[in-house]
């Protein structure tokens, strides 16, 4: 048996506990949880089979009660004694994508992102368009193409036409950039026709995960109009390996700023309207370019899922829905390279060299943190990647 020591000020605490797929020398992938800088494999640690799977999803579909319980006997256990072969060193194990995602669904949730994106790419309209303080406005992604942090990224070809253009071209795309959001995972669906109100997201949402939806902005400039985000967006999404359940994240709950003007429709109102406290960090080739603060969000992560199956639509465990790029009303608390660069116009400087998009061998690695329970913080840990030139 053997003690699992807790670095003091470690982002990985007992007040944090996320899961994790992980496998160690090529064995199979199975679930394990972060303690300080040790993996638990919790099939071994707790005898419990639905861990050996190699996803979360079979865990998170047996429900809120269980993720309850689940966590106390963890805490128990790495109060005490774990058994030795149950206990990995971090830097020991290959962490992969830890879900099996279902349907992929990405908002558009910061008023300062959605605001700064109108003034970009419509300069001579109103910013926001009607609809969006009425509704959190959103599109349907591509799961498959959903990956685990530190997968490389292709850089994508497509179709683009700038406007002095007097036709399309095809080509690696020129303009490829990030998006700094947060990912929510169902754990529990919804049959058809059984909407989910926002009070009982915590029932049904088991955890949350950094999220990076590569955007090809040439791309998607030429493709948007009139039915939203496809192939600039579809390439590529990374998430950070490890989900934070949503009971870890009680202590930084804020209430939800604004939404008076106007006041949102009934089903999108919550007894008690919450946001999350989660300070994000955006390193471009280890320079940290920015610092999106998700407490801005216009729209909450309850109020998203509450609109997301409002139609009558199903919900699947393993289903995941991203923030929409979070940005705050600073420009160093811009989501997206397009905004810090103000669609190019305005080069940032990383590493003593003028930046506007990515460049082949470029690597984006976005951080978060957030307060846990007893005055600790609780880490996210990252979500890595690196650019690859076009094939
Ligand atoms: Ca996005």
């Amino acid at each position: 048996m053997t003690t699992i020591d807790i670095p003091a000020g470690s982002l990985f605490g007992i007040d944090n506990l996320p899961y994790g797929v992980f496998s160690v020398d090529g064995g199979s992938p199975r679930v394990g949880v972060r303690v300080g800088d040790s993996l638990v494999d919790l099939a071994a640690a707790l005898g419990d089979d639905v861990f050996a799977a190699p996803t979360l999803n079979p865990f998170m579909a047996q429900g809120y009660d269980r993720w309850v319980a689940v966590r106390e006997r963890i805490r128990d256990l790495v109060a005490g004694e774990v058994p030795d072969g149950a206990v990995h060193a971090i830097e020991r194990v290959t962490l992969h994508l830890p879900i099996e995602v279902a349907d992929y669904v990405d908002f558009y949730a910061s008023e300062h992102h959605a605001s700064n994106v109108g003034r970009l790419f419509r300069p001579d309209a109103e910013p926001l368009l009607p609809n969006w303080k009425h509704l959190p406005v959103g599109y349907h992604g591509r799961s498959g193409t959903v990956l685990v942090s530190g997968t490389d990224i292709m850089r994508p070809s497509g179709q683009r036409k700038a406007p002095a253009d007097t036709a399309p071209v095809f080509g690696p795309s020129t303009r490829l950039d990030i998006e700094a959001e947060m990912g929510f995972i169902v754990g529990t669906g919804t049959p058809l026709n059984a909407p989910i109100t926002p009070d009982s997201f915590p029932r049904h949402v088991f955890g949350a995960v950094l999220l990076n939806d590569w955007s090809a902005r040439d791309i998607q400039a030429w493709e948007y109009v009139p039915l939203g985000p496809h192939l600039g967006k579809s390439f590529a999404t990374s998430i950070s390996p490890w989900v934070v359940p949503i009971i870890a994240l009680e202590a930084a709950r804020i209430p939800l700023p604004g939404q008076t003007d106007p006041e949102p429709l009934p089903y999108l109102r919550e007894s008690d309207p919450w946001g999350l406290d989660i300070d994000l960090v955006i390193a471009w080739n280890g320079e940290e370019v920015s610092h999106p603060p998700f407490r801005e969000m216009y729209w909450s992560p309850a109020q998203m899922l509450a609109h997301l199956t409002v139609n009558g639509a199903s919900s699947r465990t393993g289903d995941l829905y991203g923030s929409g790029t979070i940005s705050g009303p600073e420009k160093h608390q811009r989501g997206a390279f397009l905004e810090l660069s103000w669609g190019g116009k305005e080069p940032l400087t990383v590493k003593g060299e003028e930046r506007t998009f990515l460049l082949d061998g470029d690597e984006v690695v976005i951080t978060g943190t957030a307060p846990g329970a007893n005055g600790s913080r609780i880490g996210f840990g990252e979500v890595r990647g690196r650019v690859l030139p076009a094939n």
